[in-house]
């Protein structure tokens, strides 16, 4: 017999189970709407044009080895990734006090961030507050470091949009120097961010409350197709003084995703305090992967620190949010010409890759068993699995189900 005989199979990841079934179906006009990964107009992936370059510049350097990075990761890279989030002329950065680790993507970023926060905290037994809903990796990846893991209300299916009373109270009513999780922009899964004012109010009671602020920014650019715009809320955090952690993704903004390229920026108080932390993420970081891969951090820094490539990568950027933004218009459209029960409007509102549509469990269901059409059951769909061939299909397979 084994010593593994009374191991239990683990289910499936739900998004990733769900591009196998995907795959395997034969039916012509199957679409895939779960996976968060942008795809042209032709349903497939992209390799922006800018990473490209950086690509033939990177085999092209006879300097270029395979020597291992530093645990921290590529200082070019580090320092452009904290750059780009805090923008060139932050107070915090020409202070000194922000760290940067290389990560292994975002996830590794919220790992690395969170593993800390397990470790150092102050407040032993502090809760990590998740919004509801929120990125499906965000409870297990947490609970998996031990911090205890507990929701704020965001989404009311109401009005299909924010529910800041319920945000509010939850952090007026969570206990001082509890830790929450805010997503620096467009949201996942529901497209749905607070305006300025509203970061204002959510800023006010984070203060008053001593709660810290871990932000992940997984869509830099990809919100509102600016750098700059996408990192408003974590600038203005930065700005009334707040210490707080992001972690940063190149995943979307990139099309980096197999290349885990990532960074967690920490903005300390005190240069000296940062240090600490820093060092402290490279002890852990040197247990778990030991340095982080070079690759995509190369490609990355090569764009970030060229002009010319930076502002390429800004119109790569562009194409990608706006290709996103029409699509959803032309789904808006498409449900409004056929008169499709309901209020739609949410889908043109909502930001970034993703639409939470409001449809429920049964019509998704339906959706994927009649026509073929793969979502999440919670009725999430990335809007850049559609384009000007299948999105009619979908519209009326929308308009049947809800019927
Ligand atoms: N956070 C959020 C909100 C995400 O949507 C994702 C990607 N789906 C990530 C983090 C992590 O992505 P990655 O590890 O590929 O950077």
């Amino acid at each position: 017999t084994s010593v593994f005989e009374d191991v239990k199979a683990a289910p499936a990841d739900v998004i990733f189970a769900l591009t196998t079934i995907c795959d395997a179906d034969t039916f012509d006009k199957k679409i895939n709407l779960g996976v968060g990964a942008y795809r042209t107009e032709e349903g497939k992936p992209y390799v922006l044009p800018v990473v490209k370059k950086a690509d033939h510049i990177l085999v092209d350097d006879k300097n270029l080895d395979h020597e291992y990075l530093p645990i921290l990761g590529q200082k070019a890279f580090r320092k452009e990734s904290a750059k780009l989030i805090l923008g060139a002329s932050s107070k915090a950065l020409a202070e000194d006090r922000v760290g940067a680790i290389q990560c292994i993507s975002g996830t590794g970023a919220l790992y690395a961030g969170a593993h800390f926060l397990s470790k150092h905290y102050p407040i032993k037994g502090a809760a990590c507050y998740i919004s509801t809903p929120t990125y499906a990796n965000h409870r297990p990846l947490l609970e998996g470091v031990g911090l205890p893991v507990l929701e704020y209300p965001y989404w009311n299916p109401a009005t299909k949009g924010l529910d800041l009373e319920g945000m509010l109270n939850a952090m007026q009513s969570a206990a001082n120097g509890s830790i929450f999780l805010l997503h620096a922009c467009a949201h996942n899964p529901t497209g749905v961010d607070p305006t300025p004012d509203q970061w204002r109010q959510i800023a006010d009671v984070m203060e008053a409350k001593s709660h810290f602020t871990f932000f992940d920014c997984a869509y830099q650019g990809f919100a509102s197709g600016n750098l700059d715009k996408d990192a408003y809320a974590v600038r203005y955090f930065v700005e009334r003084g707040l210490e707080l952690f992001v972690a940063q993704s190149y995943s979307k903004n990139f099309g980096l995703y197999s290349e885990r390229a990532g960074n967690l920026t920490v903005v300390a108080k005190t240069p000296e305090i940062k240090d600490r932390i820093e060092s402290q993420i490279a002890k852990a970081q040197r247990a778990v992967i030991s340095n982080p891969p070079a690759y995509g951090s190369r490609i990355v820094s090569t764009v970030l620190t060229d002009k010319k490539l930076y502002s390429e990568w800004e119109q790569n950027l562009s194409t990608m949010a706006n290709r996103i933004i029409h699509m959803r218009k032309v789904l808006f459209d498409e449900l409004t010409r056929l008169e499709t029960p309901g209020k739609w409007s949410h889908i043109v509102d909502q930001i970034g890759m993703f639409s939470f549509t409001g449809l429920t469990t049964p019509q998704v269901k339906v959706l994927k068993e009649k026509y073929h059409i793969y979502l999440l059951d919670n009725g999430r769909i990335s809007v850049a699995g559609l384009n000007s061939k299948n999105v009619m299909y979908f519209a009326q397979a929308v308009d049947d189900v809800v019927r």
